[in-house]
């Protein structure tokens, strides 16, 4: 539902000519990109985290599109130094993709290299050290398989109906929000666990399966058009942990990829990202350590003002659930950003354009991790 109302607001803006009229006055000088998988489309009915993946050709039509508008492709190096520098002659956008999923590797790489499009993959350590907990893609498995799911709610067996693929999407969505407000983590992953083993879902085997491994980013990273970002060890909603396991986190995610790497990563990614899950403390926490930025997931475009605020940039979500060529415009044009905080607001966590790694505004569970 949320899905519909977003996409008649950007068909809405797009039809009126708005966002051609917004772009002078918006006066945004550039933007950060968020995508995750970039795969061929599933078949499958149910496919609760499919705002976090796009289609190869959606890609093209992205590059092909944002270049024909005149944007400069450039990297969070070429950001950093173009709102340090104040050097804004030519708006510019910075491709990213969070998480390390080998599917960046096998499909967005060949179409970036081959549009000369510098990008960054955010790396949780623990994904390419096989020790990831992808619970999000673990939850819509054990739905997807089962008809009806029991487990303890606050201390009540439930019983979840997951027959339909309208309670499917239902299960999940309860689901999902109701882990994350879990108080901590290791709470919030022991009930994963538990569903998992119970329902036949290996999480272990689904890191296996989606994440690359040490090789694969390190060959990645030899072209000089990739920079690899640092997403922390654990994947952590930080701004839950106590101060000394979120500043470990950040570090500990830095030495990681330094030490498989042989360079420290500069810009770093909060998971998540979103107010919930890094706030103050943890963009204080990334400036005194070091990194040059780091990104959220809060919708927005960049501004001159982000000069102060380079460890809180915002990004731009590329969403599954919006993928025509037309909504670039609108999103570029800085009224997509607007749109997409008018329909959140006032429900933190729940917007209109996000997912599990999601931010404050996402339509679905699944549009942030
Ligand atoms: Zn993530």
């Amino acid at each position: 539902m949320r899905h519909a109302v977003a996409r008649s607001g950007l068909e809405a803006l797009y039809f009126s000519g708005a966002h051609k009229l917004a772009g002078p006055f918006v006066g945004s000088v550039g933007a950060i990109l968020r995508l995750h998988h970039v795969r061929p489309a599933r078949s499958d009915k149910f496919q609760p985290n499919q705002p976090l993946e796009i289609t190869p050709e959606f890609l093209k039509t992205l590059v092909r599109r944002l270049q024909r508008s005149g944007f400069a492709f450039v990297s969070l190096d070429g950001v950093y130094r173009r709102l340090t520098e104040e050097d804004f002659n030519r708006r510019f956008v910075a491709v990213t993709l969070d998480d390390g999923y080998r599917d960046n590797l096998d499909w967005a790489y060949p179409i970036l290299k081959q549009h000369d499009v510098p990008f960054t993959v955010f790396v949780p350590t623990s994904f390419p050290d096989r020790l990831g907990q992808l619970w999000w893609t673990a939850l819509e498995q054990v739905i997807a398989k089962k008809t009806s799911i029991v487990l303890e709610m606050d201390g009540r067996d439930c019983r979840l109906s997951c027959g339909s693929v309208e309670e499917k999407y239902r299960a999940f969505e309860h689901l999902y929000w109701w882990l994350r407000s879990r108080p901590s983590e290791s709470q919030m992953l022991d009930i994963m666990h538990e569903l998992s083993a119970r329902y036949g879902v290996d999480m272990a085997a689904i890191c296996d399966r989606l994440c690359m491994t040490w090789e694969e980013i390190n060959a990645l990273a030899d072209d000089p058009l990739v920079t690899i970002g640092a997403h922390t060890v654990n994947h952590l909603i930080l701004a839950k942990a106590p101060e000394a396991v979120a500043r470990s986190e950040l570090k500990m995610g830095r030495v990681v990829i330094e030490a498989a790497l042989g360079s420290p990563p500069r810009h770093l990614a909060y998971p998540y990202g979103d107010p919930v899950a890094a706030g103050p403390r943890e963009y204080a926490m990334a400036a005194e350590l070091g990194f040059l930025t780091a990104v959220t997931t809060c919708p927005g475009m960049l501004f001159p003002e982000h000069r102060a605020r380079l460890t809180a940039l915002p990004r731009i979500s590329i969403n599954g659930a919006f993928q025509r060529g037309r909504y670039i415009d609108v999103l570029l044009s800085g009224l997509g950003a607007s749109l997409w905080n008018s329909l959140c607001s006032g429900t933190p966590g729940r917007g209109a354009f996000t997912t599990p790694h999601r931010a404050a505004t996402s339509t679905s569970p699944a549009a942030s991790q």
